[in-house]
C-alpha cells in the first residue's frame, strides 16, 4: 500500500498526452489556449474619445477663450473629421475617433450648452484630456495572450477583438465513466428493494463537465468475463477510464483482473488513506485507468483529489495546492490519510476556515450537499487542532 503523496506522484507522472487542435473562438471557454496570440492593429486603433462632450483645439483655451461655437459633431462611427476653425469646437461622442485639429475633450458635465455655443464653466481643463491615445494599450503585432493560458470570458474578448474566429487549443482527453455493479439500476427506473440506483457515474459525469470535459457512460456486469469484453472494445476510443466499483476485496470485485488482461499494467493498488483505500490505478494501450471504489463519497473524493489535478498537469496548468484553516478540533486514529469532509467559509483575516462536517463515512453521500471540500489530514498524526493549515481539495469552485 503506498501513501497519498506517493499515489498522487505516480499518478501525475502518467499523463495524457494533448494534441493541439483548432477550435471556433466562442466555443473555446475553459480549454488551454496552444498558440500566441499578437495585437492585429495598435490597440486602441485610433485615438479613442472617452467621454461625451465637446473636442477644442487646446490653444484657444490656453490663451482664455471660454466661449467655442459649434462647428459640427463627431459621432462614434465616423469617419475622421476636421475642426476647420481651431476657435471652434466639434459636439463629439465616446468611442469617436478624435477629430483633425483637436487635442483635448471637454466632458458635457463642464461646458453649457445653449444656442449653438458651448460655454465651459470649469477652470481644471487640461491638453490632452479624455482621449484614449492611439497604441497607449499594446502596439501592433506585441503579444497579448502567450500560449497555455486558460481561456475564461477576459481571453474570449481579446480573440473577438483581433479578429480571430477559430483558435489553437489544447486537446482534451477522451473520458468513459464505467460503473460497475448488480446492484445498480438505471436513475428512471424504481428500484427494487435491494437495488440501488447508481450515483457515482453522474457525479463523475457531472465532475467532469466542471472540469471541462465531455464524457461518456458505460455499465458492466459483476462478471469478469463481460468487464473484459466490454472494455476491450472501448480501449481504442478513450485516453482515460474512470471506473467505479469492483476493486476491494468482494468475491465479484473483478475489476484488476480484468484490467490486468486487457494489458492495464497496474501502477498502484491501494493507497493508505480513508475513504478511498480500495482506489486502482494503471495504464495501458494508451490509456489511462482511475478505479475508483464504489463508495460514493470515496469515488467522489478520489475524482476531485487524483483526477482533476491529473487533467490540469496533462493540460499544462500549473497545480497549486490550496490550504484551509480547520475551524475545529478534530480526532483520527487510524495510520490513514484522513479526507475529512469540511464547509469553508472566509475569516474576517480572509483566510478560507473549514468546519468538519464528518458524516456517516464513505457510503453517506446526502453529507457531501453540506460540504464543499476535503481538508487532508495527514496520516503520521491522530489529533489535529483548531487553527492548524491544512491542504484542502474544493469541488464547488
Ligand atoms: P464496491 O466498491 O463495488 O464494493 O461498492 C461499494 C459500495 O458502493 C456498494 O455499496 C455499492 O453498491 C456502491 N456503489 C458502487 N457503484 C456505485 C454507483 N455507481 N453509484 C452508487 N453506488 C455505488
Ligand atoms: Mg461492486
Amino acid at each position: 500500500m503506498i501513501s497519498v503523496k506517493e499515489a498522487n506522484q505516480i499518478i501525475i507522472s502518467t499523463l495524457y498526452n494533448p494534441k493541439t487542435i483548432s477550435c471556433p473562438f466562442d466555443k473555446s471557454l475553459g480549454k488551454v489556449l496552444a498558440e500566441d496570440v499578437f495585437a492585429d492593429r495598435n490597440f486602441p486603433p485610433f485615438d479613442r474619445v472617452m467621454m461625451d462632450g465637446i473636442a477644442i483645439n487646446y490653444q484657444s483655451y490656453a490663451q482664455g477663450q471660454r466661449i467655442f461655437p459649434i462647428e459640427d459633431l463627431q459621432a462614434a462611427g465616423q469617419e475622421m473629421k476636421r475642426l476647420s476653425n481651431p476657435e471652434n469646437c466639434l459636439e463629439i461622442m465616446t468611442g469617436a475617433t478624435l477629430s483633425e485639429n483637436c487635442d483635448t475633450v471637454i466632458r458635457y458635465e463642464d461646458v453649457l450648452v445653449a444656442d449653438g455655443n458651448a460655454t465651459v464653466n470649469v477652470e481644471t481643463i487640461n491638453k490632452g484630456d479624455h482621449i484614449h491615445r492611439e497604441g497607449t494599450d499594446r502596439l501592433k503585432s506585441s503579444l497579448i495572450l502567450a500560449k497555455g493560458k486558460k481561456i475564461s470570458a477576459a481571453e474570449v474578448g481579446i480573440f473577438a477583438t483581433v479578429g480571430k474566429a477559430e483558435v489553437k487549443v489544447l486537446s482534451e482527453p477522451r473520458v468513459l465513466i464505467v460503473s460497475t455493479g448488480d446492484e445498480l439500476v438505471d436513475i428512471d427506473q424504481i428500484p427494487l428493494p435491494h437495488q440501488i440506483r447508481k450515483s457515482n457515474v453522474h457525479a463523475l459525469k457531472a465532475m467532469c463537465a466542471h472540469l471541462g470535459l465531455k464524457a461518456d457512460l458505460l455499465h458492466v456486469a459483476d462478471k469478469s468475463d463481460e468487464i473484459k469484453a466490454q472494455l476491450s472494445a472501448k480501449l481504442a476510443e478513450y485516453d482515460v477510464l474512470l471506473l467505479s466499483g469492483g476493486v476491494s476485496m468482494g468475491k465479484l470485485d473483478f475489476v484488476p483482473e480484468a484490467l490486468t488482461a486487457l494489458g492495464i499494467e497496474k501502477l498502484f493498488h491501494k493507497v493508505l488513506q480513508r475513504p478511498g483505500k480500495p482506489f486502482w490505478f494503471g495504464q495501458g494501450n494508451g490509456v489511462t485507468v482511475f478505479a475508483f471504489p464504489g463508495n460514493p463519497v470515496s469515488t467522489f473524493m478520489c475524482g476531485w483529489r487524483y483526477f482533476a489535478p491529473w487533467l490540469a498537469t496533462s493540460l499544462k496548468q500549473e497545480v497549486k495546492t490550496s490550504y484551509a484553516v480547520l475551524g475545529e478540533t478534530f480526532s483520527f486514529k487510524p495510520a490513514l490519510t484522513y479526507f475529512l469532509q469540511v464547509r469553508t467559509s472566509y475569516t474576517e483575516e480572509g483566510k478560507i476556515e473549514a468546519t468538519p462536517i464528518p458524516g456517516q463515512g464513505s457510503g453517506d453521500l446526502a453529507n457531501l450537499v453540506e460540504t464543499d471540500a476535503f481538508i487532508e489530514l495527514p496520516a503520521e498524526r491522530n489529533t489535529f487542532e483548531k487553527g492548524e493549515v491544512f491542504p484542502i481539495y474544493s469541488f464547488r469552485s
